[in-house]
Parts: structure tokens; sequence; C-alpha cells
């Protein structure tokens, strides 16, 4: 096994670094610490739960504890492996430790399942059953390549509509199934999805390809496949460390049980009550087996918490105690009371941003960082609201768990042109790319191509080139289009062939046809698509893979597969990269983890939070009410609750009913924000001519939510008021031309009843 050979060298490696991990003063890594915490850090048990609840410093355990096995107790960094929940929060684990140890640390693994698997895959791809320059599916990639299967495969996509397979392949993936091990029991769903799932496999297969699931579960075939490799990775990871341990799905679990075998020492720390992915195949019960999968293991409870006011803490603790299936846990801070929390009802969903924005400005301008404030919502739609009203005040803010960088449709259209460079079999990247920009290639086209492919069992690349040489199955003109697509990739390649990283990205970008293919879309959305493009270039010019190491030559294949595969596994990942000095919007979903010292959870509605698909049995609603948990406890000083009475979301207008959750939280803990929710129109001129004398004049009031009708602008809702007197405006948002600031006593509005 040649791959194993350079272990050895990092073995050597790892020999003259612990040479540098002379034991030293180690009490600062207990310092900081409680008692239980300390008692988790330094613990001589070999398996260990750490089961707490929420900001009670479990994720802080585990940085002290790897700094602990480092410097107590003289372990290497090559013998410990760290599982975090995002890409982001490895980083900050690694940083965290390198800064407790006051030195940089080289060889620890840390990473997410997912990162680490593919890790693995990488450098024992052979063994994996893989091809070399396999490529990572994202789930956007997976489903196109559904729907082509569907075509093929004559299958109503209307009966089976895609994302429902998509759905039932990841499941079986998740619980470790393939199709082959599947029963159908002449069931005619599972018949049909098995076909599916095997014309799926076979396609992923020829390609080349692996999507999420498939990382995990082959890097756990890998482990069970061949017993050298496994050894090697067991007698070298001494140390395994897992973080939100609650949210590992069977898959996940089996790759840690058979990796910690019987000699190694497994640490891992969750919070049944933030159990937030059982949507997702994560099984809370897990938790439960520890004890029994890891005989002799110990369990700690940690159950003072840092992080919120006692406010927050208190109005967590009673909402979760909602929840039947607990674990149980008490949790106290001697942290101060702090603020009631907030509560707003806004009439709509505009209004509600509104508050938002307002309240965080005076936030703000009271001295407070930008990045120490958060709205969090249930649902990705939610956004666009939210952003338009930050944009129309200028207020920086940063969206993490939505659109990210890597999935934007011009990023992944330059990224499937450096793929093709590198792998001319990549029928993902060949369909997304082969008439971006338009070439003439049109479905015709395609359908041809596709049909060769499928009778040659060919790439689509392969295809191309055997329709262009016969002649038959492509009029002349197709043939044409298709060979100035070949030649351009096959020529990019060999231009590119010297050049580095970043000048390939920008060779290809600028010679793909991209830049004006973006460009004709116009407006902002072109220019925003053009900064992506250069925003690509200039992430390949500051990329460097620590596992290529130093020498590597930036022409490489090499770096540029590490680059697409590094792109690619950003795409996978619910956080984003680093904050600046924005607000931070997320779903709840991603939020998992995080603090922030003002928090806002928008959309606190029955249907929308809890969802509506997940109300009507009690485990779904369990899981949102874990979720509302995360979200609650995620506020140090500060938290507001606010919903509507009515949102525009997918394009309905619903009435909305507060969501139980709010009930759940004790009114005690409550401050109602009241907003004077009725204009009084001053000045004396009312809708009806003549000036009269004040007094007699009945006032006429407008209220916010009213509907209103304007002589120019038609109608609209009131949204907001400011002023007084002859200085009164009225904020209206009229249906046909957007909101309007208007002079109330000029306006002429009429009240619509
Ligand atoms: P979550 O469940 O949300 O992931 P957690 O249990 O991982 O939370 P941490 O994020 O580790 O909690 O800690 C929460 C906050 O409390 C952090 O700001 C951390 O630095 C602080 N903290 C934890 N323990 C202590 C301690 N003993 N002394 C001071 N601060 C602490
Ligand atoms: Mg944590």
């Amino acid at each position: 096994m040649p791959r194993l050979l350079c272990e050895a060298e990092l073995a050597q490696q790892e020999a003259d670094i612990l040479v540098e991990y002379t034991a030293m003063d180690v009490s600062h890594i207990l310092d900081s610490l409680n008692e239980q915490q300390r008692n988790a850090v330094a613990s001589p048990t070999q398996n260990l739960l750490v089961l707490a609840g929420a900001g009670s410093g479990k994720t802080r355990v585990l940085v002290h504890r790897i700094a602990w096995l480092l410097q107590a107790e003289d372990q290497s960094p090559f013998a410990v492996l760290a599982v975090t929940f995002t890409n982001k929060a490895a980083r900050e684990m690694r940083s965290r430790i390198e800064a407790l140890m006051g030195q940089a640390i080289g060889g620890m693994w840390v990473g997410t399942f997912h990162g680490l698997a593919h890790r693995l895959l990488r450098a024992h791809w052979q063994e994996a059953g893989l091809a070399e320059d396999f490529q990572i599916l994202d789930a956007d990639d997976q489903l196109r390549l559904i729907k082509r299967l569907l075509r093929t495969l004559n299958i109503d996509d209307d009966r089976w509509p895609p994302k429902q397979c998509q759905w039932y392949i990841n499941g079986q993936k998740d619980e470790g199934r393939r199709a082959a091990n599947i029963e159908h029991f002449e069931d005619d769903y599972t018949k049909t999805m098995l076909e599916i799932y095997k014309a799926y496999e076979d396609a992923c297969e020829r390609g080349g390809m692996i999507d999420f699931g498939e990382i995990l579960l082959r890097a756990h075939e890998l482990w069970l496949k061949n017993p050298q490799i496994l050894q090697h990775y067991q007698s070298r990871f001494r140390y395994i460390l897992v973080d939100e341990f609650q949210d590992t799905n069977t898959i996940q679990y089996a790759w840690l049980r058979v990796l910690a075998g019987t000699d190694n020492q497994l640490m891992v720390v969750g919070d049944d009550d933030q159990s937030i992915y059982g949507w997702r195949g994560a099984r809370i019960e897990n938790i439960q087996q520890f004890g029994e999968d890891f005989p002799g293991s110990d369990i700690i409870r940690l159950e003072q918490n840092y992080r919120s006011t006692s406010t927050i803490l208190n109005a967590a603790n009673k909402l979760i105690a909602h929840n039947h299936s607990r674990l149980g846990k008490n949790l106290w801070t001697d942290g101060g009371e702090g603020e009631a929390i907030g509560l707003y009802e806004a009439f709509n969903e505009q209004d509600e941003a509104r508050f938002i924005v307002d309240r965080l400005q005076d936030w703000f301008n009271s001295g407070h960082a930008r990045s120490e404030s958060a709205v969090l919502y249930r649902s990705n739609a939610q956004s666009r609201e939210l952003e338009d009203a930050l944009l129309r005040v200028g207020v920086p803010y940063r969206i993490y768990g939505g659109q990210r960088f890597y999935e934007r449709l011009e990023v992944k259209n330059a990224l499937a042109y450096l793929r093709l460079l590198i792998n001319r079999n990549d029928d993902t990247s060949m369909e997304r790319v082969i008439n971006v920009p338009t070439r003439g290639i049109g479905g015709r086209t395609m359908d041809s191509i596709r049909s060769r492919a499928r009778q040659d069992g060919s790439s689509l690349w392969q295809a191309c080139i055997n329709c262009v040489n016969d002649r038959e199955m492509l009029s002349s003109r197709a043939a044409n289009a298709v060979l100035v697509f070949l030649k351009l990739i096959d020529d990019m390649d060999q231009a590119c062939a010297a050049l580095a990283l970043h000048e390939k990205t920008e060779y290809v970008i600028t010679h793909s046809g991209l830049v004006p293919y973006h460009e004709k879309e116009g407006g902002e959305k072109a220019r925003s698509r053009i900064e992506n493009l250069e925003e690509l270039i200039s992430a390949a010019s500051s990329f460097d893979d620590p596992e290529l190491g130093d020498d590597v030559d930036l022409s490489s294949n090499a770096l540029l597969a590490a680059f697409l595969d590094q792109a690619s596994l950003d795409a996978g990942d619910t956080q984003a990269a680093e904050a600046d000095d924005a607000v931070q919007m997320m779903t709840l979903h991603s939020a998992k983890g995080l603090e922030f010292d003002l928090v806002f959870l928008a959309g606190m509605e029955e249907g929308l939070f809890p969802h509506k698909m997940s109300m009507d049995n009690v485990a779904g609603l369990e899981e949102e009410r874990r979720l509302c948990y995360v979200g609650i406890t995620r506020a140090k000083t500060k938290l507001f609750l606010c919903h509507a009475e009515s949102r525009r979301l997918h394009g309905d207008v619903n009435i909305c009913r507060p969501s139980r959750f709010i009930r759940e939280i004790p009114a005690q803990l409550i401050d109602e924000v009241r907003i004077k929710s009725a204009i009084t129109r001053i000045g004396g001129k009312p809708f009806s001519s003549g000036i009269r004398d004040d007094a007699e004049i009945p006032q006429t009031e407008l209220s916010l939510g009213q509907r209103v009708t304007h002589g120019k602008f038609g109608e609209g809702i009131v949204l907001n008021y400011e002023g007084q007197g002859s200085n009164a405006r009225v904020q209206v948002n009229f249906d046909a031309v957007g909101s309007k600031w208007l002079v109330l006593s000029y306006a002429k509005l009429e009240v619509i009843a």
C-alpha cells in the first residue's frame, strides 16, 4: 500500500514534534474551568460522554481536553482526531487550541465527518473502489442527475418527484444501506425507488462521482473492507473527540465506533435538547446507546450556563420542559437577570423587518458591534424581506446557510469548466456548461449525445467525439457546435497547463465566455455575478492546502483538484466563512454552537415555526421545540421574539397565529413592545374639502396596517409614520409602486373600509 508509506514519514515528523512538547506548566489549561469541566478535561476514563445544556461549556471542554492531552499527557497531535459540526467550527477549534498552547499545531485532524471521511477517501481511493479523480456531487448536482435518470428510465416525474427520490436515496445512505441490500417485498413504491437508486449508483460509478452521503458510506466501507487500513488509523488516532454528538446519524456513529475499536479513547459532548437534524437521519438515541456500546464509559454533566442572562436561560428551560422525551438536565447561571425578552407583534412581514432593523440600529448607535447581532429564522425564504429592509438603510449583513458562494450559479459554471480540465468524463460538469454560454447545442442535440453515451456506455465527452466522428446522429451544424466546445476545452487545458492555480482560474473565466454571458443579464444581478467570478480568482490565489505541503507545484492538477474539492465541501457546509462586521443572518439550523449578544427570532408563527410539516406529530413538534431552544440559547444579553399577523410567503398572504412557543415562555419574562398603533391626522384638513375649525372635525384615524388609496399611486398599506402636526409623514406600501413616504396633510389618503 504505497499510501501508507508516506504515513511512515509522518511518524518521523511526529517524533520530531513530540520533542518540542516537553512537559510544561499546565495549570492554565484548567484554571478557567469549573469543577465539572475540569473533571471532564482531565478525565482518566477511556470513554466519556459529556451531556449538558446549551452554553455550559461543552465546546470549551473539548478544546481544553485537546490542549490537556498535548501538554499534560504529552500526546502527539498526530494521535488526535476531532470532529466538529462545520468547517468553520473546525478552524476555530484549531485556533483556540493554538492560543491555549501558545504555538502552532500541525498534524492534528480536525474537521467535519464529511471533511475527514473525504480526506481518507482521497488517500485511499483505490481501496475505496473510487476513481483517482473522483468528483463530489453537491445537492444541486445530485438533483439534476436524478432528473436526467428519471427521463432515461421513462419514469413519470410527476408521480415520482425528483426531490422525493433524492430524499429516499440520501435517507438510505444515512442508514448505511445500498440498493442491493434493500428488500422491496413486492411493494411498488420501494421497487421504483430501488430502480432509481440503482441507476443512480451506476451513473455515479461511471462518472466517478460521489455525493455527500456516499462520502460517509464509503469511508465506513473502507474500514470494513480493509482491515490493514483500519488498523493503521486505529493505532494512530488514540484520541477521538466529537462535538454536537446528538446530531450524528447512523452511519457516522458506525464509522466512529469502528475507528474507536476497543482500545482508543472516545470523548463525545452533546445535548439531547439540541438535536435538530432528526429529519436528516440524526439519531438522538446514539446518546443513550453510547453507554451500552462503550462499556466502562462515564457521564459527566455540566450544569452552569455561562452564556446567557437568567431571563433568557429561564425562558429556554421553561420552553424545553414541554418536551417529554428528554434525558433531563438542570441548567443555572449566576449571571445577572438582564433585560426582559422583547416580543413584537407586527402586522405583516414588512413591519416585522422594519422593527428588527430599527432595533438593530439603536443597538449599533449605542456602540455595539454589528457582528454581535443575529437574526434567526426558520426558513430561508424569510431572509429576503429582512435583506431588503437592511439594504434600504445600508446596514451590512451576512447570510449564512442560504445560497453560499460556491453554490452560486456563476461560480458553479466556472468551477465546471475547471473540472473539465482535469476530468473530461465529468458528465455533471459537461451537462452544466456545454451550452453555457449558448453555443447552439440545444435540447435535441443533447438528447442525441446522451443516447449515444448510453448506447456506448461512455461519458458524454466521449459520446460527443463519437457523434462528431460518425456524422450520423447530429446535423452538421450541431456537430460543428459540439466540435467548437470540445476544442475550447482542449485549448484551454493546453493554455493553462503551466499556469498557477489563480491564473488558470482567471484564464478559464475569461476564455469560457462566462463574463459576457452573465453580463447580458444586466443590472445589479450581473454586477454581483461578475464580482463573484472575480472573487473566485482571489479565492484561488489565496488557496493553499496544508495536506499538499509547501513545495507543491502551483500549476499542478493536484492543487486544482484540492481547490475544487474544497469548493464542494464548503458548499455542503451549513455555515459559511469568517464573520465581517455585519449583522449575522441565518436559519435556526445554521445557528447551533454559535452565540451573539443580541438575537432576534423572526416569524414565530404557527405553521412557520413550528413548521407546518412537523406540527402534526409529536416527534416532529418536539424537534421544532428543540430548534426553538437552540434559537433562544444563542442570545447572551438581549432576545427579541417577533411574529406577524399576516405574512406573504411563497407568494401567498396568510393570516397567522402566534407560535405556541411564545405561550410556553412565562409571561413575566416577556415585555411586549407596543408601538403606537394609530396615527391621528392632524391639521384639520380632512379628506373632504373646506377649511373648518379643528374642534369641529371628526378626527380621522389611520392605523398601521390599514389599507388606503391615493389619487396617483393607487392602493396600499400603511407601514409606518413619523413626526407630528404639519410635519407628520406616513409610509405607505403601494401595491403598484412599492413603499413611499408621504406628507400626511397633503397626501389625500382615503381609507378603504
Ligand atoms: P452549545 O450547547 O450552544 O454548543 P456549549 O455547551 O458548547 O454551548 P460553549 O460555547 O463552550 O458552550 O460555552 C458558552 C460560553 O460560555 C462561551 O462563551 C464560553 O467561553 C463560556 N464559558 C464556558 N465555560 C466557562 C467558564 N468555566 N468560565 C467562563 N466562561 C465559560
Ligand atoms: Mg458547543
